[in-house]
């Protein structure tokens, strides 16, 4: 049985005291006592203080992106060692917003991979195509290729603390979702390829979260099926309301 895991992408937004007061009302708002598989991501200068607010709770946090290295000649970066300090003990890696601005290509991803599992941080890898890809056929070439470029030189194991979210570009902040059976259809097929590189015990274990345009409205029908096991959340995780109604979807553990 796969536990559910909601993570909120907060991207750019909210300064450390605009995170402190979302993170506040959410941790009002959610049951007490329970682990619920809930990750918060702010941005960097906001994660010792939000830190500080989920401490005592179930609440995790992580950060939204890492260098590979711990520590160096690498202006403006963040390193592994630093994400542990703050109290991180999850990464999100390769976002797609990452690939498409940042120029981050499999190799990176795989390299930043690597680094956040042997600092015992949980990845949360993001994989998915554009929507000239899904047009043309492409979607599962190229989920297909982030995954095996993401996951190269890994044992099945390693696979403990991985995290995949299939995220279709054309969904993200557009409000537009992948059906609940286009996204699971995607799921399967990435399931199905771990199974055949890494067994189906890392196949059965795996959690793959569905990234794009997740609400409190549509969270529901993609959380019933059967190879999805969770969400990354952007633009509704910032409002603690909408966040904390996708994290109770209509749950039996809830
Ligand atoms: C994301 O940032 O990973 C994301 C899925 O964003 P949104 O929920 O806003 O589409």
């Amino acid at each position: 049985m796969r536990r559910p895991l909601i993570a909120g992408n907060w991207k750019m937004n909210l300064t450390p005291d605009e995170a402190v007061q979302l993170v506040k009302k959410l941790k009002n708002i959610l049951p007490r006592g329970k682990d619920l598989g809930v990750v918060v991501c702010p941005p960097f200068v906001a994660l010792q203080a939000v830190y500080e607010v989920i401490e005592p709770t179930r609440i995790r946090l992580g950060a939204q992106d890492m260098h590979w290295e711990t520590g160096g000649a690498y202006t403006g970066e963040i390193s592994p060692t630093m994400l542990k300090e703050v109290g991180c003990s999850c990464c999100i890696i390769g976002h797609s917003e990452r690939r498409a601005f940042f120029g981050e290509t499999n190799d990176i991803v795989s390299r930043k991979l690597k680094a956040a599992l042997s600092y015992y941080l949980t990845a949360i890898v993001c994989v998915g195509e554009q929507l000239e890809d899904r047009e043309e056929g492409r979607t599962e070439k190229v989920v297909a290729d982030h995954v095996s470029g993401a996951l190269a030189g890994l044992k099945a194991e390693d696979l403990e603390r991985v995290v995949i979210a299939y995220e279709p570009v054309w969904a993200i902040g557009t409000g537009k979702t992948a059906t609940p059976k286009q996204a699971n259809e995607v799921h399967s097929f990435i399931r199905g390829q771990i199974r055949e590189n890494f067994g189906e015990d890392a196949a059965a274990a795996i959690r793959i979260l569905y990234g794009g345009s997740v609400k409190p409205s549509n969270v529901s029908s993609l959380m019933r099926q059967p190879d999805i096991d969770g969400a990354l959340v952007g633009g509704a995780s910032l409002d603690p309301d909408s966040f904390a109604a996708i994290v109770m979807y209509d749950r039996e553990d809830g």
